[in-house]
């Protein structure tokens, strides 16, 4: 069976396992709670969760989990939602001065806090790509979101997906003229076995994202070759 952990340093990682424990049973896993090297090890896939993502760094740097974490999303299934997202990203352009660190695995540049101060948080319904019920819309929340500014790809890397974007009636008049293929209007893609989502499906009560996650990212690769 499935072991899909749950990185539970910081952030909203208990309504992921809610969300999850909420799968109808054909597609729920088993979820574990992850702080150490020993539970990550025991796990098949791992979800990152939103909340705030230097502390989550910090705490995953003292926690020994950073190098784990790297080695993890280079074989397993990761899915970054928020914080996570931007954890997972291979850069990051931070509104702070400073670096962070970074656990990498999807060929994305982001930006933290990418819609600004003026709009901390908003709802979005939006249109995904291959998911269940597509015409039924997925009402998104979006909390301090970080942006999409880059599609990086690579030549070695597996092709990335565009999932989901912000229709660009919702966004506020100086950014609604932007060109709608800008990165920025991106927010859910999928590159091979990874998904990354700028809001957080674990704060609705539509638990669609976990099962696409579980379907699509994490029994598809326990049956590729
Ligand atoms: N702004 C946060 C960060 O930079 C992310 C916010 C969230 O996860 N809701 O880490």
């Amino acid at each position: 069976q499935q072991v899909i952990g749950v990185l539970a340093l910081q952030g909203a990682f208990a309504e992921h396992v809610n969300a999850l424990k909420r799968l109808p049973m054909s597609a729920r896993p088993r979820t574990l709670l992850v702080r150490t090297p020993a539970e990550l090890e025991q796990c098949t896939a791992l979800i990152i969760p939103g909340g705030e993502s230097t502390t989550m760094a910090l705490v995953a740097h003292r926690s020994g989990l950073l190098e784990p974490l790297r080695a993890f999303v280079k074989t397993r299934p990761v899915w970054g939602t928020c914080a996570g997202a931007i954890l997972l990203s291979e850069e990051v352009v931070s509104t702070k001065q400073g670096g962070q660190e970074l656990i990498g695995g999807i060929e994305v540049k982001t930006a933290r806090n990418g819609w600004g101060s003026q709009i901390e948080s908003f709802e979005a319904p939006l249109r995904i790509q291959g998911m269940d019920d597509s015409k039924r819309q997925f009402v998104a929340v979006f909390i301090r979101a970080p942006v999409v500014l880059e599609l990086k790809g690579s030549a070695n890397g597996p092709p990335i997906e565009v999932l989901a974007r912000l229709p660009l009636h919702l966004l506020p008049p100086a950014l609604s003229t932007m060109d709608p293929s800008d990165p920025r209007t991106i927010v859910a893609l999928r590159q091979g076995k990874h998904l990354l989502t700028t809001f957080h499906p674990e704060l609705t009560k539509d638990d669609r994202f976990h099962d696409f996650f579980v379907r699509h990212c994490v029994l598809a690769d326990a049956q590729a070759p």
